[in-house]
């Protein structure tokens, strides 16, 4: 298999070369050439599998420059539940079932309580192949921008892996106290952590400018030291999405949920697009699926941009309770986009122009009319978040988070909206105990604690046993403290880097 960049300007590469060098360099993003088709005898023989065998036979078909026995090994590392630092339910990806036709999938049982796990557990593994795979001899170094949970997912990934450097960067009033400490309490040698002035987007755009920084490039390779991505840009983090949409399958299949072929809904809580993005591929791929639906908090430039056709980032940005979807410029859109046109490369490279100089574009009919076959897309209020946190809590007697209630809640409407009463899948994208605060205010118990000891208060309020990693934070103290400019994101790279 061979990827081809979105913007339709760079050499056909590897999936070995995609993950190495994450953008591709005419500036677009790497999207593989074709998509594998999975039949529903296949699908069906994967029901008796473990997810890891799964996960091994999704990425064996996009990976052909890795051996089977390699990706074995590397799911079988990734998705396992017995050791100490792995995943807290021998499922991986569980499913729940509330009511009638509704499940949830629960992609938060990784060490760091957030679906990020899913593909920053195994992506380390995959990197360094590739850095072996292409005879790269230097260093790499990860730069991340995260709006909360790809930053600690990726430290904890990348912790004291050979070879490589990891530094983050994080909005500094944008994120849960929880997640600010899972951040800054991060260990290794390897690793750096540092707050920036502005918001996600603000964060982004700093770390997409220091990568193509063509005169820091030459300084690093100097120092024997390469940049790369851990976000949702890079190939080797959507890779392994694919795989839970087909693992949700297979577990409503086995359950005698659905019948084989039947097709199912997948409601996602969206931010930067790429979770959602996978269970497209996925579709592409041959996954039964009647709509895609797509779920944003106040933040609604994609809801938008599904119901009208119109991408316009130009409209205030608000920091809400679910702080992972707060984003304006949703990156991996591009990739969607891509297909929408029908890999038309010129087409990406305009609208992407006219996002960075107008702040909006606008697709041709033809391109919705393949965007409204598959998806359909509704918002959330921050008041119907809490809500439907605790509505759910009472009736179900089951606890979700602030973006998995985002999910929920455009489901429900969808619902009504439409009549369509095929299964649906929301997808549980964290703990609810990374965003106590919000939570317990959404089941109405008064507390007095602050920050992370709210971890317990929420335990004691409602039953519901801490995710073992969470239990050692409140007993945690900060490493990193340091908070930049944008201005001076590139700078801090380099004294990292430097050693500094
Ligand atoms: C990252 C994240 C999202 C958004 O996912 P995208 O792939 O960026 O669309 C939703 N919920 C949680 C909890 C997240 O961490």
């Amino acid at each position: 298999m061979q990827y081809q960049s979105t913007r339709g300007k760079s050499n056909r590469v590897t999936s070995a070369e995609a993950i190495a060098h994450g953008l591709a360099k005419d500036g677009g993003l790497f999207v593989p050439e074709s998509f594998p088709f999975v039949s529903i005898e296949t699908i069906s023989r994967l029901v008796s599998e473990p997810y890891d065998k799964r996960a091994a036979y999704i990425l064996s078909l996009f990976m052909d420059d890795y051996s089977s026995e390699e990706l074995g090994r590397y799911t079988s590392e990734a998705y396992n539940a017995d050791s100490v630092s792995g995943f807290s339910s021998i499922d991986i990806a569980p499913i729940y079932k509330i009511g009638n036709k509704t499940h949830f999938l629960e992609l938060w049982h990784g060490p760091t309580c957030a679906f990020k796990d899913m593909a920053l557990q195994i992506m380390p593994n995959l990197l360094t192949a590739s850095l072996r795979k292409i005879g790269e001899k230097r260093d790499v170094c990860i730069l991340v921008a995260t709006s909360g949970d790809t930053g600690k997912a990726a430290l904890e990934g990348f912790s004291d892996v050979p070879g490589t450097k990891i530094m983050v960067f994080y909005p500094r009033d944008g994120v849960s106290d929880v997640q600010q400490l899972q951040m800054t309490s991060q260990g290794g040698d390897n690793v750096n952590v540092v707050a920036v002035y502005g918001n996600f987007d603000d964060a982004q755009t700093g770390v997409k400018a220091i990568f193509s920084n063509e005169e820091l490039r030459i300084r690093l390779d100097k120092e024997g030291v390469f940049l790369s991505s851990a976000n949702s840009i890079n190939w080797g983090r959507l890779v392994p999405q694919i795989v839970y949409y087909f693992s949700a399958y297979c577990d409503l299949l086995k359950s005698n949920e659905i019948r084989p072929g039947e097709k199912v809904n997948f409601c996602v809580p969206t931010g930067n697009f790429g979770n959602i993005l996978a269970a497209y591929y996925a579709e592409r791929m041959g996954l039964p699926v009647n709509k895609l639906i797509c779920a944003s908090n106040r933040n609604d430039v994609l809801t938008q941009f599904i119901s009208t056709g119109v991408y316009d980032k130009n409209r205030p940005f608000y920091t809400t309770v679910s702080p992972s979807m707060d984003i304006l410029v949703s990156s991996n859109l591009e990739r969607l986009l891509f297909e929408l046109s029908g890999k038309d490369g010129c087409a990406v490279t305009s609208y992407m122009s006219a996002l960075l100089s107008a702040g909006f574009y606008s697709v041709p009919g033809i391109v919705r009319n393949e965007l409204e076959r598959v998806f359909a897309s509704g918002d959330c209020s921050e008041e119907d978040t809490l809500k439907t946190i605790r509505d759910t809590y009472n009736l179900h007697n089951y606890l979700i988070d602030t973006h998995t209630a985002v999910a929920y809640k455009v489901l429900k409407e969808y619902k009504e909206k439409t009549k369509d009463d095929t299964t649906s899948i929301v997808v549980s994208t964290a703990s609810p105990f990374k965003f106590c605060e919000a939570v317990l205010e959404a089941i109405k118990q008064p507390y007095t604690e602050s920050g992370v000891l709210l971890i317990d208060a929420l335990s004691e309020a409602t039953g519901c046993a801490v995710p073992d990693p969470l239990l050692e934070l409140k007993i945690k103290t900060p490493r990193f403290n340091e908070t930049v400019e944008i201005s001076g994101m590139k700078a801090a790279v380099l004294d990292f880097i430097r050693g500094r």
